[in-house]
């Protein structure tokens, strides 16, 4: 059986990640850094899903490493992780009105989260002969295409793109695929009620990248399975 970790996924886009896997056939974890995930987690093994719950706070480093060593002895070989968890607080400011305590918060969830997670989960994913790392990125993050406002959402983003191509090299020997992927504009509490795709479109978008095949592509940017400008 395959297993999935997801983050940030006790709402949105994250969550509809775990309903996603979970119907596929994947045993997931399904991690939120507050405990409300484990209840929700218990609503999805009430309808069939094979799904778990664990805390993880992707911005708190000693969160990583406790839920690392949770793996470790509980599921010491993993599949895919899904970097997912993100925060967008940033909406109405500028790089000259930016309030550095929300552009370091960014930086923390945003780029370190994945990065710290990443490389504690990585020899549980090298086990696996062939893991998949999704980043939950952002067009926001494109530098081909910038627009004002959210300075810290587009800087961290951009830098989980660079991220998923460093990453992508440094795993290719153990044939783990990496890939960055922008769900597009979806209607979660951080897209809001006037995004255009649905959270089941913006979550298929993800899958896809956790369900390439070996000969898949890696260190690419992605949305509904097709290349996104960097
Ligand atoms: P939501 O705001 O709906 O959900 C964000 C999730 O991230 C929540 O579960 C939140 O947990 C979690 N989170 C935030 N900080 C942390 C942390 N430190 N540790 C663990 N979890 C954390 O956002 P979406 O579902 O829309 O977004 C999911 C991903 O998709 C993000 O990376 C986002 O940047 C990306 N994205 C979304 C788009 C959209 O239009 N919605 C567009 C492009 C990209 P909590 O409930 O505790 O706050």
């Amino acid at each position: 059986m395959k297993i999935a970790v997801v983050t940030g996924a006790n709402r949105g886009l994250g969550l509809e990640v775990v309903r996603q896997l979970a119907k596929l056939g994947y045993r997931v974890l399904l991690t939120s850094r507050t405990e409300s995930g484990a209840g929700i987690a218990r609503e999805l093994q009430g309808q069939g899903m094979d799904v778990a719950y664990h805390q993880l706070d992707v911005a708190d480093g000693q969160s990583i490493g406790e839920f690392a060593q949770f793996l470790r002895e509980r599921h010491p070989v993993i599949d895919v992780l899904i970097n997912n968890a993100g925060i967008h607080y940033d909406r109405h400011q500028t790089t000259l009105t930016a309030d550095f305590s929300i552009v370091n918060e960014a930086w923390q969830v945003n780029t370190l989260g994945p990065w710290r997670l990443s490389k504690a989960l990585y020899p549980l994913l090298r086990k696996g002969g062939g893991g998949r790392i999704v980043n939950v990125s952002s067009a926001s993050g494109t530098i081909a295409d910038s627009w004002p406002g959210t300075p810290a959402y587009a800087v961290t983003k951009a830098a989980l793109n660079m991220l998923t191509v460093k990453l992508a090299a440094d795993v290719a020997e153990e044939k783990i695929l990496v890939n960055a992927v922008c769900p597009g504009w979806v209607q979660t509490d951080m897209g809001g009620p006037d995004a255009p795709r649905t959270v089941a479109q913006g979550a298929a978008s993800i899958v896809w990248a956790a369900e390439i095949d070996d000969d898949g592509p890696t260190g690419g940017f992605f949305r509904d399975g097709a290349p996104l400008p960097w």
